[in-house]
Order: structure tokens, then C-alpha cells, then sequence
């Protein structure tokens, strides 16, 4: 791909709706993704739990309303490019810089007992603390919480962003 091309999925991406975008895990840098990725497909057909999706200009992304990652590496041992990096991965580098966060949408907020997100967390990242008037809200614990994904769907009234927060 041309460098011309290569910035303007760059632009085009980085501000979609305003949110990040998000690459499937141990992602090389945007730049170099854009400029590397073929577009295949071969990440998508291979994911367990569906969540890598073409975004825009056919690069693939991930949607967490399909399920969450386990962080098996298949869509990265099948990458041909590269650029989903399996060395950073068997490094033990972290797959990416995601976490989870709570909008003003959360149940809980509205005085109505909600715990499905924090039953859906594996790594034990939420919890749930009072807060001034007495309602338990939910936080999530940065340094535990390894932006799976697995959060994001259960909640009935989508209060949970996955991104670089
Ligand atoms: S397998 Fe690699 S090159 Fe193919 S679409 Fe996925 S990230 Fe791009
Ligand atoms: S690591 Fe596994 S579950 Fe996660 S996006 Fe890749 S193939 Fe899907
Ligand atoms: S993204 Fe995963 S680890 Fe983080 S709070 Fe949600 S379920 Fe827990």
C-alpha cells in the first residue's frame, strides 16, 4: 500500500465516531498495520468467538458485542504479514492496551441491582464500591483488567466501553 493511502485509512480510522480503533490482539503499531495488513480475512475465519469484523477499508477489527477474546492466538498464527505479532505474543508482551470502562448508562446509577459484568469477569477487575448515596457502583481495577472483552456484552444496557482509556 502507498504511504498517501496508508494515512488516510490512518485518519480515516483514528477517528471513526470518535472512539479508537480497535486492532486484533498484539497488533503492530496503527501505521504499520495499515501498511502491512492484505486484508485477507485469514484472522477473522479463524477466531473462536467471531469478534474480529471488517472495519473500515476492510481492516479488520474487533467487536466485542460477538464475545470476548481468549487470547488464543489463532488469528496471529495465521497472519502471513505479520502484523499481528505471534513473537510478541510468545514474548509475553501484553496483547494490547485495552481496558474496560463504565459509562453513566450503568444500572446501578439509576438505583436498579445489576451485578452482570462483574460475574462475567474472569480476572476478578471489577468490583463494586459505595458511592455517595449509598449505591454500589461498579470500578475496574486497571492493573488487572486485560481488556478481554467479556464485560461488554452481558450488560443490558451497553454501559461498557473496551478501549485505550
Ligand atoms: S490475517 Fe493479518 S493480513 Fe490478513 S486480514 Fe488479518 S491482520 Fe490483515
Ligand atoms: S486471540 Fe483468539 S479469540 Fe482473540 S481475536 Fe485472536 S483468534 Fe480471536
Ligand atoms: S475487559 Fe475483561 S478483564 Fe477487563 S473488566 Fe471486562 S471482563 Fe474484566
Amino acid at each position: 500500500m502507498n504511504t498517501t493511502v496508508s494515512r488516510m485509512q490512518l485518519l480515516r480510522g483514528n477517528f471513526t465516531g470518535g472512539k479508537d480503533v480497535l486492532r486484533p490482539p498484539w497488533a503492530v503499531d496503527e501505521e504499520s498495520f495499515l501498511d502491512g495488513c492484505t486484508r485477507c480475512d485469514v484472522c477473522r475465519d479463524h477466531c473462536p468467538t467471531n469478534i474480529i469484523v471488517a472495519g473500515s477499508g476492510g481492516f479488520p477489527i474487533v467487536d466485542f458485542s460477538n464475545g470476548e477474546c481468549t487470547f488464543c492466538g489463532d488469528c496471529g498464527n495465521h497472519c502471513e504479514p505479520g502484523v499481528l505479532s505471534s513473537s510478541a505474543r510468545e514474548n509475553g508482551d501484553r496483547p494490547w492496551a485495552y481496558l474496560a470502562r463504565f459509562t453513566r448508562a450503568c444500572l446501578n446509577r439509576l438505583g436498579i441491582l445489576c451485578r452482570g459484568c462483574g460475574d462475567h469477569c474472569i480476572a476478578g477487575a471489577i468490583r463494586f464500591r459505595p458511592v455517595l448515596g449509598g449505591a454500589l457502583m461498579p470500578t475496574v481495577a486497571s492493573d488487572r483488567c486485560t481488556g478481554c472483552g467479556a464485560c461488554h456484552a452481558p450488560c443490558p444496557v451497553g454501559a461498557i466501553e473496551i478501549g485505550r482509556f
